[in-house]
Order: structure tokens, then sequence, then C-alpha cells
């Protein structure tokens, strides 16, 4: 009885397509309610550290000299706080994967180099 049930679960497996989706090639669908990762237009920042200090988990940092600004994803709770206060209204919540990128968990952007 058990070799029946295992003998079906392997033939339907063997037959069935693949249940894992081909990222990136094919795009995940996002659950509704999703909020999404900090996203931001890094021509209209002025670096002003604004959201830095509102972040209430510390995911942001902002240097003047270079100019730079980063997010750690890992520290990033979505809570929208830092795209509230930004005065140039360059910050948004958008549904999208990250690129790669070059530190783990962090995205950095900005003109000049961006700090390590
Ligand atoms: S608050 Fe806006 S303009 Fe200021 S550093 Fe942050 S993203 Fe840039
Ligand atoms: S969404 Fe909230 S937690 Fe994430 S970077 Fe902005 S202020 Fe910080």
């Amino acid at each position: 009885m058990c070799l029946l049930g295992m003998t079906k679960t392997v033939l339907k497996n063997l037959f069935s397509g693949p249940t894992t989706e081909r990222y990136p090639f094919v795009a995940k669908k996002f659950l509704s309610g999703t909020r999404g990762k900090v996203d931001i237009e890094i021509e209209k920042c002025i670096y002003c550290g604004i959201c830095q200090r509102k972040c209430p988990t510390a995911a942001i940092l902002v240097t003047k000299e270079p100019k730079t600004w980063a997010v750690n994803r890992m520290s990033c709770i979505s809570c929208n706080a830092c795209v509230e206060v930004c005065p140039k209204k360059c910050l948004a919540l958008n549904v999208k994967y990250s690129a790669c990128a070059e530190k783990p968990y962090q995205d950095s952007f900005g003109p000049e180099k961006p700090h390590a």
C-alpha cells in the first residue's frame, strides 16, 4: 500500500512541470499588500541625511562628501518613514527585485564612489 502511494508520487513528479520559477527569467508575481523595497532616484537626492535620521532601523547611510546614499536591505522593514520625510520626493517603496549588488544586502548609489 505504501509502495503504491510512493510510486504514484514518483510518477506524478516525473511527468509534471517544475514547481520552481526560473528567476530572473520569469518575473515573480508579488502578493497583494506587498510593501516592496525602498528605491531612490539618485539624481534628485541632495544628500541632506534626513532619511537616515528618521529611519527607525538605521538601514540608510548617507554621506555628503563623497556624495553617497546606501540602504541595508536586511535592516529595512519597509516602514515608509524615509519616503514620507524626503524633501526632494526621491524615495519610494517599489515592488521589484534588487539587482545584484557588490556587497550582499546593500544597495549603494551616488555620483561618487560608494562607501565601503
Ligand atoms: S531625505 Fe531624500 S534628499 Fe535627503 S538624503 Fe534622503 S533621499 Fe536624499
Ligand atoms: S522604509 Fe523604513 S526601515 Fe526601510 S529604509 Fe526607509 S525608513 Fe528605514
